[in-house]
């Protein structure tokens, strides 16, 4: 039995952070509880019925679960039009559609983030081959405003719109840290950026914003604070657990309209489209989601909280407020990484007899090691934990379907560390 195999002091410690983190674990509560009742309304608006889960094949013509699904992710998510579907196949995908939607010979794209997350390298064509076809070889030009002490650089921004303002087509802000040692921007400082850059700029350019892993862990989203496109994928947060594939974009209407004319065609645009059966699972996904999310979020808070008390460097903090689903911890050493990636591993549902190794991936600099043990494959809004093979050793763990299997995870990867420092 996993519970029985962990000791008796780290037994203790994990109902001591029950017991200490009862107060933000009611506030979780709460903001499940608002968005529930958001998710709810809007499928009552929208009269889903049990003719919707059908699917359509082919064009898909006259499908009113897809249509609906898609005023439903709108409407959710705080913005006029939008679209969710499988035929986005994660959320690089998404941004991709998102990106090359809106942008033109010409343009160009600033990120108020620094850097974005790693696999947009390639699609800005800051990274990869040129000719692959990236937003570069197109004759986008691409500027960025790095961070300044983990958070937007609000003057450089400034500065930076006003070098590029007759060509400024797209302002960038990721909302969640990714794979950086930063702070996640809450809903309302993304909304303060987003009218900053656009008074700066005194004409029409898109805010678009890189929104995985944030949803739901708020009461709003950025597209109800003046974002002009929020994009994510649902195998993380929006997805519940349930979505087997893909991704969202949301926003103003004719934002939205030239995604959907990228995302099939100009003409087209979302008017077609099978939907494959996955309406359903869509629309599960979505009614369970501020729920999920709220067992993803409860079950960082209770990791932050016991890998604080065994000595390691946590991010966020136990206690602090969150915007995302990712906790990191700093383990020290490689085996203390290894093992953490072991414990959640052993611990989850799915290849629980499996051993993580590290190994070269593709694009990275050091080796990574993974732990997953999903129902869908890849997913991160269920456990999951993955770090580079470097100091600090720090891994990045997020999701958790359950709180009770979360923690059941979390304690395993304290009882693989304690055992790896000997
Ligand atoms: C996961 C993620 C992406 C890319 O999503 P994939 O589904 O892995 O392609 C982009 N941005 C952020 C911040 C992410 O967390």
């Amino acid at each position: 039995m996993i519970y029985m195999q962990i000791s008796k002091k780290l037994r203790a410690l994990g109902r001591d952070a029950e017991a200490s983190l009862k107060n933000v674990f009611c506030e979780i509560d709460s903001v499940a509880f608002q968005n529930t009742e958001r998710v709810l309304d809007v499928f009552r608006e929208e009269r889903v019925s049990e003719a919707m889960f059908a699917g359509s094949t082919g064009y898909g013509y006259g499908d009113s679960g897809r249509d609906a699904i898609d005023r439903i992710a709108a409407k959710v998510f705080g913005g006029e039009a939008g679209f969710m579907r499988p035929a986005i196949i994660c959320g690089t995908h998404a941004l991709t559609v998102g990106l090359f939607g809106l942008l033109r010979p010409g343009d160009t794209l600033l990120s108020a983030t620094g850097a974005p997350y790693d696999t947009l390298g390639d699609v800005i064509g800051t990274t990869g081959k040129e000719g692959d076809g990236s937003l570069a070889d197109f004759g986008v030009s691409y500027e960025e405003v790095p961070l300044k002490d983990g958070t937007v650089d609000l003057p450089a921004l400034k500065a930076a719109i006003d070098k590029c303002r007759y060509t400024l087509k797209v302002v960038f802000i990721q909302r969640s840290k990714g794979y950086l040692n930063r702070k996640t921007l809450t809903v309302d400082e993304i909304g303060e950026i987003a009218r900053l850059a656009k008074e700066w700029a005194g004409r029409d350019i898109y805010v678009v914003v890189d929104n995985c892993y944030g949803e739901f862990t708020e009461a709003k989203e950025p597209a109800s604070v003046g974002a002009d496109l929020i994009i994510g994928s649902l195998i993380k947060n929006p997805g519940g657990g349930m979505a087997d594939i893909g991704g969202y974009i949301v926003g103003s209407p004719r934002a939205v309209e030239l995604c959907g004319y990228r995302l099939s065609s100009p003409g087209i645009g979302i008017e077609a489209g099978a939907s494959l059966g996955q309406n359903r699972n869509m629309l599960r996904g979505l009614f369970l989601a501020p729920h999920v999310v709220a067992e993803a979020l409860k079950t960082a808070h209770f990791a932050a909280y016991v890998f604080d008390s065994l000595g390691y460097r946590v991010s966020p903090g136990a206690f602090d407020r969150r915007s995302d689903i990712i906790q990191t911890v700093s383990l020290g050493t490689p085996e203390g990484l290894v093992g953490f990636c072991r414990g959640i591993q052993s611990a989850s549902p799915v290849d629980s007899y499996v051993s993580p190794e590290p190994w070269a991936m593709p694009g990275y600099a050091d080796p990574v090691v993974m732990a997953a043990g999903a129902f869908v494959g890849g997913s991160s809004i269920e456990l999951s934990a993955d770090g580079p093979l470097r100091p600090p050793y720090t891994a990045f763990l997020q999701g958790g379907l359950t709180f009770e299997a979360g923690k059941l995870g979390i304690l395993a990867a304290a009882e693989c560390c304690e055992a790896a420092k000997g």
